[in-house]
């Protein structure tokens, strides 16, 4: 029986996995794609402390995960499909056998969310695309429509400036969620139209992307964009599909914790993105993924 199971290996996990490390509790890690989650859908973090230039996600990462690994603490490539308590412990399901652990922290993420559109689904992997890091190589001098007005639709607007001929940035509002310093950029590039107050009602094409059809919600005009690539960046979704039966959770999925990263039952912690809050930063998440460790630990003290 392990001390503790980590699930998902994204900032918050591995910031878990650090301090539990630390903490010398025997723990294992369960990650069902590769350590670092969804920021790595993100080329570069400008905010998060000690890095004035910025730093590489996939750096960021590796060191995050170099740090859990020679601390002793294993990160198995599993999926984690159900937790059953049993008694004062958890048995965790995965996709490749069970294992028993005296707490737990749900550190699963989220994942994007689509906008819901004639012509997305079908598109996907053929010009339409919810990551600029893996795709904006493959759009080398083509026109792109980036969709958002959050942080990762502005940064990647940025970030795919490297590569496209032109970017359109479409976003349903005239004002922006991003930080305001990221806009600034974004304005200034004029590579970058923006197209503001307006919604995305089709993507065109059969095989691929050939353009979107947009409404502007002001003077309801419809109209065109040909492009080769739509990229979509409309927020998160949690991964939390798993615990919904024994964790308390809101009407989008995300996990209701208290302070000290308690969930609703005893013995289980969340934290990072699955969870609700009001800040979904790598920042935050490495602090709530201390904070749950920590609270694992006095928990464990206690038993
Ligand atoms: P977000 O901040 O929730 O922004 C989503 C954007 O998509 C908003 O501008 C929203 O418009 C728009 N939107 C939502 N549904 C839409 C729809 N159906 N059609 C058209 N537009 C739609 O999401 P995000 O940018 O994907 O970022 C997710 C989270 O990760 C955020 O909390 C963000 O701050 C965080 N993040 C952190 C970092 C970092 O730590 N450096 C980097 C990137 C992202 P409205 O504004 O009108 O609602």
């Amino acid at each position: 029986m392990y001390d503790l199971v980590i699930i998902g290996a994204g900032p918050a996990g591995l910031a878990a996995a650090i301090y539990a490390g630390r903490f010398k509790l025997s723990t294992l890690v369960f990650e069902k794609l590769s350590p670092g989650g969804q920021i790595l859908l993100s080329p570069l973090i400008e905010n998060y402390p000690g890095f004035p230039e910025g730093v590489s996600t996939f750096d960021l990462i590796d060191k995050f995960k170099k740090q859990v690994e020679d601390l002793g603490v294993a990160i198995e490539n599993k999926e984690v499909l159900e937790i059953i308590p049993e008694g004062n412990s958890y048995l965790v399901k995965t996709s490749e056998g069970d294992f028993k652990a005296k707490c737990v922290i749900v550190s699963s993420g989220a994942k994007s969310k689509r906008i819901g559109v004639v012509g997305e689904e079908k598109l996907i992997g053929k010009g339409v695309s919810y990551c600029g890091t893996c795709d904006g190589p493959l759009f080398k001098n083509k026109d792109i429509v980036v969709i958002g007005g959050g942080d990762r639709a502005v940064e990647d607007a940025i970030f795919l400036v490297n590569y496209a001929k032109s970017i359109s940035l479409v976003h349903r509002r005239s004002e922006f969620r991003a930080s305001e310093i990221l806009v600034e950029k974004v304005r200034k590039n004029n590579k970058i139209k923006l197209v503001l107050n307006s919604v995305v009602t089709e993507i065109i094409g059969d095989s691929k992307v050939e353009g979107i059809k947009i409404q502007n919600v002001l003077s309801k005009k419809t109209s065109e964009i040909s492009c080769q690539g739509v990229f979509i960046f409309v927020g998160i979704i949690p991964n939390t599909e798993f615990v919904k039966n024994i964790l308390e959770i809101d009407e989008f999925g995300f996990i209701i914790t208290r302070p000290e990263m308690a969930t609703s039952r005893r013995g289980i912690f969340a934290c990072g993105d699955c969870i609700r809050k009001s800040l979904y930063q790598v920042v935050s998440a490495c602090s709530d993924g201390a904070t749950a460790a920590d609270s694992a630990h006095k928990y464990l003290l206690k038993q």
